[in-house]
């Protein structure tokens, strides 16, 4: 007989006021007793809407009943059939617009908690399994990646099961991509993160960071040293800016820079560390998607004691996760709605003293589909601010377009590709993430990675 509580197993969580101060993980986790109980909520459907919603297909009625009777390894083997990176996906992914959107218990009452059961099922792994030996007959085929984030990580994951050398080409000196240096620790512990790509390392992919492709090594250069195919898994990490007057002031920041300062330099703990990062007393931060709560989230933390979401449009247009809207504003950060930045001012020394701000109404909706935001003329004010942080979205790097012939881009900078096999216009080279999408999520990437693989397998073998 199912459980038939209209509510989710609460997750505990650190204090807001306690946690504001300190980059310790945020949500908690359930413990086991929570999570078989959480299990017993799910009604098995026959058609299981759930794993439709899934976009790498995980068969969650599955593994939840091994959850619910207690076999949390039996589970964790049934996630990674089709998911390598569980813990991260527990943690990051937009359940609610995902599996859990499609859970007919949040007809009435709250979908079964999917992401939550996940996240306990991957940490319990990493506690407790024993390492197992993987014996994988190779093919002698090799195919090279380039990018380790979400998209090329499960790209190369799948394609070493199925034989194949593969190679990971990363810019940066660490793996992960916005894993790694975009969200914070206190949304996903970078230990965790480390050790899911470890797992995919220890199946026998090679990753080799500080190599840029495009500087480093081109892409038909690989392509001349042996590699079959090659998977784009770039990103999109050039930021977008305002183009309002003032954007080159000190202390104006891109979301990026900022986070990437924070969470992969560890600039938090400069001087111990080689990279500063200063945060001032009053912080705004532009734009309301998950980066923008990231970022204000993470300046509370470094110490400053106003910050601010400035925002165009209304709190329903706001991208960001509603569990993120709602984390920030327990935390203290101060939601200024239908408000455009217009200017950022600067003090004697040229740093950041306040930002001109317009104030908006919502009109028609635009192609978005969203009511477009209009400015109320007279409405402009100064608000007091010394340090502004722009998260207004982040486009694909030039540098792979620029350096790969025959390969077709969007006017926008994505990659183009055939939707069924993520092919390019470039024979044998594939691509998926946010570099065709645009700024995404996780599990679309690596959801991208997957079908390029089973593309890139498809080709190699002839099929
Ligand atoms: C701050 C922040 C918070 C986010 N929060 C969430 C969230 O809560 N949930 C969610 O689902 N999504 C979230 N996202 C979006 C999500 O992280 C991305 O959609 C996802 O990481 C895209 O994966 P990817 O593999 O395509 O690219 P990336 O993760 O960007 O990885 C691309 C990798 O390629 C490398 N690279 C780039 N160019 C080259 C080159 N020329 N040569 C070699 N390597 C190169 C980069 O260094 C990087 O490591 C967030 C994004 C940010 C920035």
């Amino acid at each position: 007989m199912a459980n038939m509580s209209l509510k989710k197993v609460p997750m505990p969580e650190q204090d807001p006021n306690v946690r504001n101060k300190n980059f310790e993980e945020v949500a908690l986790g359930y413990t086991k007793e929570m999570a078989m109980e959480e299990a017993t909520r799910c009604l098995n459907c026959k058609n299981k809407p759930c794993v439709g919603g899934c976009p790498v297909n995980v068969p969650i009625p599955a593994f939840i009943e091994k959850v619910a009777a207690g076999d949390f390894e039996g589970a964790y083997e049934v996630i990674t059939t089709e998911n390598a990176l569980p813990a991260i996906c527990g943690r990051v992914c937009p359940q609610e617009n995902q599996c859990e959107g499609k859970c007919v218990r949040g007809i009435k009452g709250e979908p079964v908690g999917i992401g939550r059961m996940e996240r306990f099922v991957a940490d319990w792994h990493m506690a407790n399994a024993k390492e197992t030996e993987v014996n994988i007959e190779k093919n002698g085929m090799k195919v090279a990646v380039v990018g380790c984030g979400p998209a090329g990580i499960t790209c190369a994951g799948e394609l070493i099961k199925k034989g194949y050398d593969v190679t990971v080409f990363e810019a940066l000196h660490k793996p992960g991509g916005v894993l790694s240096y975009g969200i914070p620790e206190f949304r996903l512990p970078k230990d965790l993160v480390a050790k899911e790509i470890e797992s995919v390392q220890k199946l026998g992919v090679d990753i080799e960071t500080n190599v840029i492709v495009g500087r480093s090594i081109t892409i038909d250069e690989l392509m001349e040293d042996g590699y079959k195919a090659v998977f784009v898994g770039s990103g999109a990490g050039l930021p977008r800016f305002l183009n309002i007057p003032g954007e080159n002031h000190l202390g104006v920041y891109s979301a990026n820079e900022f986070l990437t300062r924070v969470n992969l330099m560890k600039g938090y703990k400069f001087p111990e560390c080689p990279t500063p990062v200063k945060v001032g007393k009053k912080v705004a931060v532009v734009g309301a998607g998950n980066v923008a709560m990231d970022a204000a989230r993470t300046a509370k933390r470094l110490g400053a004691e106003e910050v601010y979401i400035v925002y165009r449009r209304s709190e329903e247009e706001a991208p960001a996760r509603l569990e993120e809207l709602h984390h920030a504003k327990e935390e203290g950060i101060i939601f200024k709605f239908l408000n455009n930045p217009a200017a950022i001012k600067a003090d004697e020394n040229g740093w950041v003293k306040s930002m001109e701000i317009i104030k908006q109404e919502l009109g028609e909706p635009d192609a978005s589909g969203r009511r477009s935001p209009r400015p109320i003329e007279g409405s402009n004010y100064d608000l007091d601010v010394d340090t502004v942080i722009i998260a207004i979205g982040q486009s694909p790097n030039p540098l792979i377009r620029q350096t790969t012939p025959g390969l077709d881009t969007q006017r926008w900078g994505g990659i183009i590709v055939n939707e069924e096999t993520m092919e390019t216009s470039k024979d044998s080279v594939y691509a998926g993430g946010d570099t065709v999408t645009g700024a995404a999520t996780v599990i679309l990437a690596m959801g991208a990675g997957k079908k390029a693989a089973a593309a890139i397998d498809q080709k190699l073998q002839g099929k």
